[in-house]
């Protein structure tokens, strides 16, 4: 067994390492969201000649961000629309706080629009040390 497929075993992907050449990044609040994804995926290869998966879900300052490739040796590029489905998925991942999974709020912090939780509102920079 390869060191992906035995941590995909005990993730909740356990039965869809196909659809990543990265494992995901494992943060619950945003299971939804990479349900999502899969299940756009899922659908285009169910239609599609070229079949996709994700090079890269992960996390980057914070927020959500998914790569597709397609699989096997193709040149080509992932459709760029679906790239755009996926990234406007994404996006939404940084309207979720990663420490309880609740939708964050809308607020003004020193003039600037932010997203934030107003139950861990001061610790979110300490849970960015679980980046992965
Ligand atoms: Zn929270």
């Amino acid at each position: 067994m390869s060191r992906k497929e035995e941590y995909m075993s005990n993730t909740r992907w356990a039965d869809k390492a196909d659809l990543f050449y990265y494992p995901p990044c494992d943060v619950p609040a945003w299971y939804p969201l990479i349900d999502e994804m899969i299940e756009l995926i899922e659908e285009w290869n169910d239609h599609e000649e070229q079949k996709m998966r994700f090079f890269q879900i992960k996390e980057k300052f914070g927020t959500l961000v998914a790569y597709i490739q397609p699989t096997g040796d193709g040149v080509i590029d992932a459709p760029r629309h679906l790239q755009d489905a996926i990234n406007k998925i994404a996006n939404e991942g940084h309207k979720i706080c990663r420490v309880c999974g609740e939708r964050k709020v809308e607020t003004v912090v020193e003039s600037r629009l932010q997203w934030r939780c107003l139950d861990h509102w001061d610790n979110e920079s300490r849970w960015r040390v679980r980046e992965c």
